[in-house]
């Protein structure tokens, strides 16, 4: 089964189009469509002002406070509109330092920690990395901007529905969204440069290990549901997997996928 762009779907570990995605107010493109942002119902608010660009500066200078910031990361922190990812009813608090509801009980990360996930994976451009959970997709945006290629995994559809048509209307046409579960990975794509993981683990996911490439890096909150989780950077080296503690965290659970029926 071949790969597309735009939302993908994974059953099982084999990807799959579906077409229900494809055919929504696009015609779909030789190698499948992405999602038109216009079809979307709650499409997003793309506007960027002077204001809003004024907030994210503030934003990027409170977070350099506590994370020491590469020029690079900094400038994709500065230049990815975080209010496009964030649902309408908190627009007013998408350039605050705090995690934001999206729907299905999930999150936006925090854009502290989404820095600090960003700068530990040390991008340099011409990677391509793997993100599980693609919630929002403002993760996955600011990957975009640091990288070649983001692939992206969702087990929710409506938020890589979603996701993908943000991504689209501002033009992040590096990334693409399956939707599948992550735990399985992208086998196909394998390996990755880098993986960052979204959504919190009971253990570290050795499918995924297994997916990176030697040299490449994994960042992970790993711990228990209700207790306390430690974002972890992996540097696999060979045989050996190095592994430093980034500090406790607060993620959602990463959840295990049902089979989709048939
Ligand atoms: N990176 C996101 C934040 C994601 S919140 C952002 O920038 O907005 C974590 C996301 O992980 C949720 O959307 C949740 O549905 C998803 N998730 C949980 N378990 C998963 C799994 N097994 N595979 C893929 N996604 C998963």
């Amino acid at each position: 089964m071949g790969i597309h762009r735009g939302v993908i779907t994974i059953v099982l570990g084999a990807v799959l189009w579906l077409p229900s995605f494809a055919c929504r107010g696009n015609a779909p493109s030789p190698r499948g469509s992405a999602v038109s942002p216009s079809a979307s119902p709650s499409a997003p608010a793309l506007q960027d002002t002077p204001a809003t660009a004024a907030r994210r500066s503030s934003l990027v200078s409170s977070i350099a406070f506590h994370v020491r910031l590469s020029p690079r990361v900094e400038q994709a922190l500065l230049t990815v509109p975080r209010h496009v990812f964030v649902p309408p009813e908190y627009q007013g608090e998408a350039y605050s330092d705090e995690p934001l509801p999206i729907g299905e009980g999930q999150t936006i990360s925090q854009p502290t920690v989404v820095a600090m996930m960003t700068q530990a994976l040390d991008l340099q451009g011409n990677e391509t990395v793997l993100e599980v959970g693609t919630g929002s997709g403002y993760q996955a945006a600011i990957l975009s901007r640091l990288c070649k290629r983001v692939e992206t995994v969702e087990l929710l559809p409506s938020l890589a529905h979603r996701a993908q048509s943000a991504l689209r209307a501002i033009g992040y046409d590096n990334v693409t969204v399956y939707v599948g579960d992550g735990y399985e990975g992208l086998p196909p794509l394998a390996p990755f440069d880098a993986i960052v993981i979204t959504a919190a683990p009971p253990e570290i996911p050795e499918k995924l290990v297994r997916q990176l490439r030697d040299g490449g890096r994994m960042v992970v909150p790993v711990g228990p549901r209700d207790d306390e989780q430690h974002l972890l950077l992996l540097h696999k080296v060979g045989t050996e997997v190095r592994r430093t503690d980034l500090g406790a965290v607060r993620f959602v659970p990463m959840v295990r996928g049902r089979r989709v029926p048939d």
